[in-house]
C-alpha cells in the first residue's frame, strides 16, 4: 500500500460560547482537516482543534500541504514511527515543537485511523487494550462563570454521571478561588474528585501557598500549576505538596516528558493529543510513566479514547458536558469504547 494523496481542508469561526482559563480566552472553533488516500482505495482522517487565533488553522494547513504531505507520496502508511522520524527530521532546522509536531500529529492520527480501517478495527484494538470503559470527569468550570453558573453546571454534571468536575482557578485572588471550590464541593458532595486547573499561571511560591490551600479542601489534583516547561519547578513544587500535581497538556514530544516524570515532577500526566504528537507519542508517553507509577489523565478526549484503552496507567479521560443530543450515556462514570473501525472518538 501506497500514500497517494493527502487533502487539508480549513473551518475558522468565532466560537459562540466563549470560555476563559487564568492565561485567556477561548473564543474560536478552528479545525483543520487531513484525509491521507492510499493506493489501495483506504483513506485515514484526523481533526486538529484551535480554540484560539484566527491564523493558527491556515497556518498549520500550509506547513502540512506543503512541507509535510510531499515527503509522504509513495510511503507505506504502516510504517508509522518510521514517517514520524522522517517528519521530525524534516521539520528540525525550524524547530520540531510547536506548530510542526501538531502538523506530525495531525498526520499520525490519520494514519492509524488509516490503518485501523484497513484491517476492520478500531485503532484501541490494534494498541492492545487494558479496559473497555473508561471514567470520566466533566471540565465545566470556566471562569467566566460566577458562583450561581458553577453550581447549576456541577449538578449538570453530576445528573449526567460523571466522577467530578474540574475548575479553573488562579483568575484572581486565593480567597476567589476558594469560595468557587467550595461552593463546587457542596453541589457534588463529598465522594466526587474534583480537580483544579491553574493554567501556567502562578510562579513558584504561589503556586506552593494555593496548592495547600486547594489540597485543605480535598481536590484531587492541582493541574498546570506552573509554566509547562519548567520541569524543575514542576520537581521542587511536588517535593513540598501532598496533593497531586497533573500537567503536560501544554509539552511536545515524548522526550519532553522524561525528566518531567523521571523526577517525580507529575503525579497526574495528562499529554494532548495534538501537541504531544498523536497517537504514538501519547501512547509512549504513557508507558514511560507507568514505569514510574505515574497515572494518565488525557488532555480532552475524542480520539484519544483509544490510547486510554490500551494504558495500564490511565485514570481518566476529560470531556465536557453531554450534548442534549448525546448518543450515548455513561455507565458507571465512564465512556464506552468505539466500536467503529479506525480512530473515531465520542467527544471530539
Ligand atoms: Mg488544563
Amino acid at each position: 500500500m501506497k500514500i497517494t494523496k493527502v487533502d487539508v481542508s480549513v473551518t475558522s469561526e468565532p466560537k459562540r460560547h466563549p470560555v476563559r482559563d487564568a492565561i485567556q480566552w477561548l473564543d474560536r472553533d478552528g479545525q483543520v482537516r487531513v484525509q491521507i488516500h492510499t493506493d489501495a482505495g483506504v483513506t485515514g482522517a484526523s481533526s486538529t482543534y484551535f480554540g484560539r487565533e484566527q491564523s493558527s488553522p491556515m497556518i498549520l494547513a500550509t506547513l502540512i500541504e506543503q512541507q509535510l504531505t510531499p515527503a509522504l507520496i509513495g510511503d507505506d502508511p504502516v510504517l508509522i514511527r518510521g514517517i514520524r522520524a522522517k517528519l521530525r527530521r524534516l521539520t528540525d532546522y525550524q524547530g520540531t515543537a510547536g506548530l510542526s509536531t501538531i502538523g506530525i500529529s495531525a498526520i499520525d492520527q490519520a494514519l492509524w485511523d488509516l490503518q485501523g480501517k484497513a484491517l476492520g478495527v478500531p485503532v484501541w484494538q490494534l494498541l492492545g487494550a487494558q479496559r473497555m470503559t473508561i471514567p470520566t470527569y466533566a471540565m465545566v468550570g470556566w471562569l467566566e462563570l460566577d458562583v450561581a453558573g458553577l453550581e447549576r453546571v456541577s449538578a449538570r454534571a453530576m445528573e449526567q454521571g460523571f466522577r467530578g468536575v474540574k475548575v479553573k482557578v488562579g483568575g484572581g485572588p486565593l480567597s476567589e478561588d476558594l469560595q468557587r471550590v467550595a461552593a463546587v464541593r457542596r453541589v457534588i458532595g463529598d465522594d466526587a474528585d474534583l480537580m483544579v486547573d491553574a493554567n501556567q499561571a502562578f510562579d513558584y511560591a504561589e503556586a506552593l501557598r494555593r496548592g495547600r490551600a486547594y489540597d485543605d479542601l480535598g481536590c484531587r489534583w492541582l493541574e498546570e500549576p506552573l509554566p509547562a516547561d519548567d520541569t524543575l519547578g514542576h520537581i521542587r513544587l511536588a517535593e513540598k505538596l501532598d496533593l497531586q500535581i497533573a500537567t503536560g497538556e501544554n509539552r511536545y514530544g515524548q522526550q519532553a516528558f522524561r525528566d518531567l516524570i523521571a523526577g517525580g515532577g507529575v503525579g497526574v500526566v495528562q499529554p494532548d493529543l495534538r501537541r504531544a504528537g498523536g497517537v504514538t507519542d501519547c501512547h509512549e508517553i504513557g508507558l514511560l510513566a507507568a514505569g514510574f507509577n505515574v497515572s494518565y489523565a488525557s488532555h480532552g478526549g475524542g480520539a484519544h479514547i483509544h490510547v486510554l484503552a490500551a494504558l495500564p496507567n490511565t485514570i481518566y479521560v476529560e470531556s465536557g458536558l453531554l450534548p442534549d443530543n448525546s448518543p450515548i450515556t455513561l455507565t458507571d462514570g465512564c465512556y464506552p469504547l468505539p466500536d467503529q473501525p479506525g480512530l473515531s472518538g465520542w467527544n471530539d
